[in-house]
């Protein structure tokens, strides 16, 4: 079963009279439950196909479809509903309040998802049961994106969209934080789609889409995913 597959997405950017090919016709199929790396040069166009399907931004042409859901067909509202309840969202900085305890944090998200976990259930699945009363400066970076991780897996989705998660991280870091997305990917049998430029996590994937000027040029599969652990 695909989760997401897509036929011909393109994206233009108008700035002033200065045009954008951001993506430039691309087809694709992702499937349930896979880890997917988005790997290529800054600018190849990663980010603007994230935001996409995650329903953060709307393509110039092209159909995009989840499941059976035509996303491109849907209204502004209903892409919301979908966001809201299908994707979480892990960027490279944590975004987490400072005045909230890391509990607080994610009960953010479930006092308002339809399917949630707990939100120590969801810090229990990241390791910081622990930490739960702390507020982020008092966790170090790594902790404060596993904050961030159990805020994103709390609500249960159907998919993690991630960008540079591991980017501001020490190696060690982020190999802690990238075993924590595998652990919500193994569990929750969560579609993982990480935009990265470390090789050790492309190796971890199932897939890696290699894009170079708005086009996915390659795909890679792993058919021996290294596992963490
Ligand atoms: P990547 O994530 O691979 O670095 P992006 O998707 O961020 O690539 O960007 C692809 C191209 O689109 C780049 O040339 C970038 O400058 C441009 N771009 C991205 N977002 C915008 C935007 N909001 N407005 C104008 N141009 C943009
Ligand atoms: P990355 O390459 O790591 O994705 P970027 O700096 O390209 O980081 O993009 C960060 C954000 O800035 C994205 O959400 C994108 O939409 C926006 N952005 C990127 N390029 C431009 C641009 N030329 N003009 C306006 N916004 C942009």
């Amino acid at each position: 079963m695909a989760a997401f597959s897509g036929r011909d997405l393109r994206k233009i950017y108008i700035t002033g009279e200065t045009e954008v090919h951001a993506l430039r016709g691309v087809d694709f199929a992702i499937h349930q439950g896979e880890v997917l790396v988005l790997l290529g040069p800054s600018g190849s166009g990663k980010s603007t196909f994230l935001n996409i399907i995650g329903g953060l931004d709307r393509p110039t042409s092209g159909q995009l479809y989840y499941d059976e859901i035509e996303l491109t067909a849907l209204d502004e509202r209903s892409l919301t509903r979908f966001r809201r309840a299908q994707i979480g969202f892990i960027f490279q900085f944590y975004n987490l309040i400072p005045s909230l305890t890391a509990e607080e944090n994610v009960r953010l998200v479930t006092d308002i998802s339809d399917n949630p976990m707990s939100a120590a259930e969801a810090l229990e699945l990241v390791g910081l049961a622990d930490r739960r009363s702390h507020f982020p400066a008092q966790l170090s970076g790594g902790e404060q994106q596993r904050v961030a991780v159990a805020r994103a897996i709390a609500k249960q989705p159907g998919v993690l969209l991630c960008d540079e998660p591991t980017g501001a991280l020490d190696s060690a870091t982020g190999v802690k934080v990238l075993e924590t997305l595998e652990s919500a990917n193994a569990k929750l049998d969560t579609t993982l789609i990480i935009i990265t430029h470390n090789a050790g996590i492309a190796a971890m994937a199932d897939r890696v889409f290699h894009f170079l000027d708005g086009q996915i040029a390659r795909i890679e599969t792993n058919s021996q995913r290294i596992s963490p652990a």
